[in-house]
């Protein structure tokens, strides 16, 4: 691990550190890495019930808050130190080519709660952007080149989720500039593992794909349906990268108010993961293509040359070595639904 400053070294470990998204993938995931860090004094936060939570840290304070609402963010940030924004409406291809307006709407998570953040004397402010706020057409190619930061500019960003995230983005940019506030925003790009949503709807290719060679295996039924061509190229970060890099972006002081790509920059084409999750699982499955579906576009990776220069890191755990434990961890939530046990599967899509 690098020298940069992070949480542990700028913070006493009962400074207030707040976390909304908490009961969702990334956010709980972040949850837990300040508590085994040592903070003691962290809160969490979500609109979800706290039964439908991926993972709740014991001694956390956890909060069932809709965050689109104004005094639900007064509330959210009384006292913090540090706030990390991950609560958005949000989910894989087939959730934001579909509920665009639902993606749009958390614009209104973060203008309430960056304003509440700055209102509360908040000292850090973290947003998670995404690689859907890069210039669409940039993206048309499987054989894609890598995005780089100033790709997302001039704009053409994924319609509804992504010129949400530019938006979002912007706001950390000009609470910065105008009102001194140290914002942090990082561009993800897929982040897959464990403890996050695997069934539903708004679940990402790696965890559909894992579940979908798992139900094939289960069911004797040894077909795969893949969304397009499967030529499709991304790359997958693993979680535990993900919640390293948010930290050491957002003590970093050369990053306030800078976007930055964070992500594995291995490509890989959707039918090459399919057969990494067909290694884990033991099988060979009959693929079928479905033209139809949403597939995003054609190709996307991360550039790291800003993050190697500024942090002397990127995200690094191999494909293979992420997948084996993602696999495992829907197996297990699999077996545990059919034995009739309840399983925090993904919030179900609704126009509420
Ligand atoms: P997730 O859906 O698992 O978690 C998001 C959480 O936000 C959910 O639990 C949801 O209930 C909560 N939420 C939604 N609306 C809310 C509201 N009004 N008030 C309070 N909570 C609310 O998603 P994730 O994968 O953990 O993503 C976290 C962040 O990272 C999001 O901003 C997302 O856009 C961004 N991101 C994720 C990925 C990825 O690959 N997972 C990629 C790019 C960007």
């Amino acid at each position: 691990m690098s020298e940069n400053p992070t949480a542990a070294t700028m913070r006493n470990k009962d400074d207030l550190i707040v976390v909304t998204g908490a009961g969702g993938f990334i956010g709980g995931a972040l949850v837990r890495y300040f508590h085994d860090q040592g903070f003691t004094n962290l809160r969490a936060i979500d609109k979800k019930p706290l039964p439908k939570w991926y993972q709740r840290t014991p001694g956390v304070e956890s909060l069932c808050l809709d965050l689109s609402y104004r005094e639900n963010c007064v509330r959210a940030v009384e006292g913090a130190v540090e706030v990390y924004n991950l609560a958005a409406d949000m989910g894989g291809m087939g959730f934001i080519e579909n509920f665009r307006v639902e993606c749009l709407r958390s614009v209104l998570i973060n203008t309430h709660l960056i304003e509440a953040a700055y209102r509360a004397g908040v000292d850090r402010y973290f947003f998670s952007s995404s690689a859907c706020a890069y210039n669409t057409d940039l993206q048309k190619d499987p054989h894609v080149r890598a995005l780089k930061e100033s790709d997302a500019y001039p704009a053409m960003a994924e319609r509804g989720y992504g010129w949400e995230k530019l938006l979002s983005e912007m706001f950390c940019q000009e609470y910065a500039a105008e009102r001194n506030m140290k914002t942090a925003i990082a561009r993800f790009h897929n982040v897959y593992g464990p403890n996050g949503t695997w069934d539903g709807g708004r679940e990402k290719a790696p965890a559909a794909l894992s579940r979908k060679v798992i139900e094939a295996k289960e069911s004797g039924n040894h077909e795969i349906v893949i969304w397009g061509d499967g030529e499709q190229t991304r790359s997958f970060m693993y979680i535990d990268d993900c919640v390293k890099g948010i930290d050491m972006i957002t003590h970093c002081d050369d990053l306030i108010a800078t976007p930055i790509n964070l992500g594995s920059s291995e490509l890989f084409s959707i039918n090459a993961l399919v057969s990494e999750i067909e290694k884990v699982g033991g099988i060979t499955l009959e693929r079928r293509y479905d033209p139809d579906a949403p597939r995003g576009v054609a190709g996307r990776n991360s550039d790291n040359t800003f993050i190697q220069q500024v942090l002397g890191w990127e995200p690094n755990t191999p494909l293979k070595e992420g997948i084996a434990k993602t696999y495992a961890w829907i197996e297990t939530q699999y077996a545990d639904r059919k034995a009739g046990k309840p399983t925090p599967a993904g919030e179900s899509v609704d126009h509420g």
